[in-house]
């Protein structure tokens, strides 16, 4: 048997971009928090998806959390989440002590539906602000759900760390909210092991991020603390594989490209198989190839078979409302989300694939 095949891996660059940077940081004994490369990778993300402002931190998860406090989420507060999603977009929701209430998908996103975000508002016109997530790549329609945010005047977070790469009418997922999250976690399409990034045009709360996630030390000479802090900035050294990795993000998104593209090619005319949705104002950074099974053969049986020749594939994501965790949150739609992840499958769409990998696939595939 061969090495695993992963649904997706770190992938590094073949130049050594990123361990030009690592060096650096070692040559300057800047193993540290915060230094050159953190503040180079900061500006150089903000410029790759062109917002203003960027804080490189710990976690993709910990930027969420970031952008809910500055928002002002706080306790008590409503938050509208995708119920079809990770469960580090709605995370952070709690530890602000504020309240979840999810949203269903719609068919020809995946992502949050507007319909469902509308009934939502008129059920909890209190609410203080919105997520949406980009889910595996697709960007979610943000026209009609950032109208409705607007009338509402709610603030918008974007849950982008699967979409990094990925256009919505020609402009990056991530920047059409008040903010916008990255994350670099080891299974994104570019990685730093493990990272995130908040991003927003609204310079000043950018600048309080970085406070609260220095540990919130006030301007003194002593250690002086007026707000609660947190340890959530990136180290010098994971910055320096991030500024290596953004040079071969546009890389990485041709080849997820090219391995849906194939996949659809080989796989869609099989009885019961559609693909995820593309649609015409989406460009997508295929982070995942995903597919919908409502014919003869089940996920579960196309899982079974490629773990049995040590190759990885996944469910969609179970949503959040059906978690037990979060049962007793409300849900506003019409379960959508829940027949996507009985229908869905993540296909191996790791960058390092070979046509070989890929063949082998197909052929287990059509072979069930
Ligand atoms: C990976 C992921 C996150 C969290 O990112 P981390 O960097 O792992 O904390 C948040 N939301 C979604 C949708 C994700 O896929």
């Amino acid at each position: 048997m061969g090495d695993r095949i992963f649904l997706s891996s770190p992938h590094m660059s073949d130049e050594g971009y990123e361990m030009k940077y690592v060096q650096e940081a070692f040559d300057t004994n800047w193993i540290a928090p915060l230094g050159e490369n953190v503040n180079k990778f900061e500006e150089e993300l903000a410029e790759k998806v062109g917002i203003g402002h960027a804080a490189a931190l710990s976690s993709g998860t910990a930027a969420i959390h970031l952008a809910l406090k500055a928002a002002g989420v706080g306790e008590g507060d409503i938050v509208f989440c995708p119920s079809l999603t990770f469960s580090a977009t709605v995370n952070p929701v709690i530890y602000q002590n504020a309240t979840p209430v999810f949203i269903d998908s719609d068919e020809e996103t995946w992502n949050m539906s507007s319909q469902a975000l509308e009934e939502a508002f008129e059920k909890y016109p209190e609410v203080k602000a919105v997520i949406v997530v980009h889910l595996y790549g697709l960007s979610a329609d943000m026209d009609p759900i950032m109208d409705l945010c607007r009338k509402y005047k709610v603030s918008v977070i974007e849950d982008a760390a699967e979409s990094l790469g990925t256009y919505y009418k020609g402009k990056h997922t991530g920047t059409f909210g008040d903010y916008g999250i990255y994350s670099f976690n080891g299974n994104k399409i570019i990685t730093t092991s493990g990272g995130g990034m908040l991003v927003s045009n609204n310079e000043e709360r950018i600048q309080k991020a970085r406070f609260w996630a220095t540990q919130s030390r006030d301007q003194a000479r002593h250690y002086e603390h007026s707000e609660l802090g947190f340890n959530y900035r990136m180290s010098n050294v994971t910055a320096g594989i991030g500024r290596g990795q953004l040079k071969v993000l546009d890389q990485r998104v041709a080849k997820k490209r090219e391995i849906f593209e194939f996949y659809k090619k080989e796989l869609s005319n099989l009885e019961g198989v559609s693909f995820m949705p593309n649609n015409n104002w989406n460009e997508p950074n295929f982070w995942l190839t995903s597919m919908i099974l409502d014919g003869p053969v089940k996920p579960i049986e196309v899982m079974e078979v490629l773990e049995r020749e040590n190759i990885e594939a996944r469910p969609v994501w179970k949503p959040m409302h059906i978690q037990p965790y979060f049962f007793k949150c409300d849900f506003i739609g019409k379960g959508v989300c829940e027949k996507l992840f009985e229908q869905g499958i993540c296909l191996p769409s790791d960058t390092k694939m070979t046509k070989y990998d890929l063949n082998k696939i197909v052929e287990i595939i059509k072979g069930l």
